[in-house]
């Protein structure tokens, strides 16, 4: 054992620890986890701690299918007692692990190496990326035990934008998730009722790509458990209600260089870097592609439609909350670019990550994006469109898939486990899909027809 896991063995004592969770992430962005009981403390820190890959999505062959878990001990946090009984066998914590093949050797199939690997081509060229994310959800009423009732979408309040209790009773479910999120050492900013009934927004101080991903995870774990405890149901899916606001899940990306903001430029007129314009339009240049990775389901694309706050164009402005991404008003240390497209539906190791491939491959190539756009997209015609050079973003989840599959840089990005056992599982969920009958189409056709 190093130093550090001996440590740590110690502390695990100390603390009353019973039981540790190794968790890990799979390719579609499900939270994985198997947990020891003390006697095998020392094995799972040595990494010693092994499970059947093929039984996870995406993962493996089943003759290939033995995994390693290499804890990341920086991750190490003990997860607060989410119910009276929830500590009663002893404390339980966890270790965010990395996955290796028996030999040691990195697994390709691992979304945290996909976007570690990102993180390490940054900082070859001097840069570091910041991330501040600011996912939204819903809470639904769960339908009552035993009545056989299945769970729908009726929200628990009716209440909307900032609004404050009794209409807000989501207020003290969202403050529990709030303070337990602190208790594990998060820097939260802002918790806030979203514009929906029953949708909330909780705003993350920004933090180096891989934590920010590494949180994202976790939060999402706590969200869901805290709102059970509550009888509500805690759903990330970014368009559970047609006709009011979906949820999504912008990031507000910034790159470090020297610990100093690299998008700044107090000389230029509208205060931004070279760096940051060509970021900018690396990530404008590969939105389609990416949109596959940060828009994964075939419900997310019924959010990017207009009129919700929810991007539909490929295009980048100062202010307006219309276009892909918005450049925030603040400057100096502050100056980042808010990317308005993902939702909270994502796998978030690999949504930085083909973000930052994106971004970085407009750096190395000098990219210079068009014009920004000042004025609401939506409200362009066709031939301004076409003239500001803005394209629409996929329509679905078979264009984003098709537009990911022709883009070299981020397929490079991805690494060929990820992307071939990610494109499969996408192509999959689209035929099904598209082989299934809809309420709508009965209800618009069957009878009329
Ligand atoms: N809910 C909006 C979306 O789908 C975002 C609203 C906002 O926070 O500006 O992206
Ligand atoms: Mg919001
Ligand atoms: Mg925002």
């Amino acid at each position: 054992l190093s130093a550090a896991a001996r440590h740590l063995l110690d502390r695990l004592t100390d603390e009353g620890v019973e039981f540790l969770r190794l968790q890990f992430t799979d390719i579609l962005g499900a939270t994985k986890n198997v947990e020891v009981p003390r006697s095998q403390f020392e094995k799972a820190l040595r990494g010693d701690v092994t499970f059947d890959g093929s039984a996870v999505e995406g993962f493996t062959r089943v003759e290939e299918s033995d995994m390693l878990l290499a804890p990341d001990l920086s991750t190490f946090l003990i997860y607060p007692p989410f119910s009276a009984e929830d500590h009663e066998g002893g404390r339980v914590a966890r270790l965010i692990c990395d996955v290796t093949l028996p030999d040691g050797t990195p697994f390709g199939g691992d979304p945290r190496r996909v976007l570690r690997q990102q993180v390490e081509r940054a900082a070859a060229l001097g840069f570091e990326m910041l991330v501040g994310t600011e996912p939204e959800f819903f809470l639904f009423e769960r339908p009552v035990p035993g009545s056989g009732g299945r769970q729908g979408t009726v929200t628990h309040d009716r209440a909307g934008y900032f609004d404050l209790a009794p209409v807000d009773r989501g207020e003290r479910i969202r403050r529990e998730i709030t303070q337990h999120l602190v208790g594990m050492g998060f820097e939260i900013e802002a918790a806030h009722h979203e514009v929906a009934p029953g949708q909330h927004e909780i705003d993350f101080r920004y933090a180096p790509a891989l934590e920010a991903a590494d949180r994202l995870a976790t939060f999402k774990f706590v969200v869901k458990r805290v709102a059970l405890e509550h009888g509500l149901l805690a759903s990330f899916l970014p368009k559970p209600i047609a006709g009011v606001s979906g949820s999504g899940m912008h990031c507000h990306l910034s790159l470090t260089r020297g610990g100093e903001n690299a998008f700044a430029d107090a000389g230029a007129e509208d205060g931004l870097s070279p760096t940051a314009r060509q970021f900018i339009a690396g990530l404008l240049e590969h939105a389609g592609g990416m949109a596959a990775i940060t828009n994964p389901l075939v419900n997310s694309y019924k959010r990017l439609v207009p009129g919700f706050e929810a991007p539909v164009n490929v295009a980048w402005s100062t202010g307006n909350r219309s276009a892909l991404i918005r450049i925030p008003a603040k400057r100096g240390a502050s100056t980042r670019a808010e990317v308005r497209m993902p939702d909270p539906s994502c796998n978030p190791y690999l949504a930085l990550a083909v973000m930052l491939a994106a971004g970085l491959d407009g750096i190395e190539r000098g990219l210079e994006p068009p014009p920004a756009i000042a004025r609401n997209i939506f409200r362009m015609t066709v031939r301004e469109k076409r003239h500001h050079r803005v394209r629409d973003l996929p329509g679905d989840l078979r264009e984003a898939v098709d537009e990911l599959e022709r883009d070299e840089v981020l397929a490079a990005a991805l690494g060929e486990h990820v992307m071939d056992r990610y494109v499969t599982a996408k192509r999959a969920e689209w035929a099904e899909y598209n082989a299934a009958v809809h309420a709508w189409e009965l209800e618009r056709y069957l009878e009329l027809i």
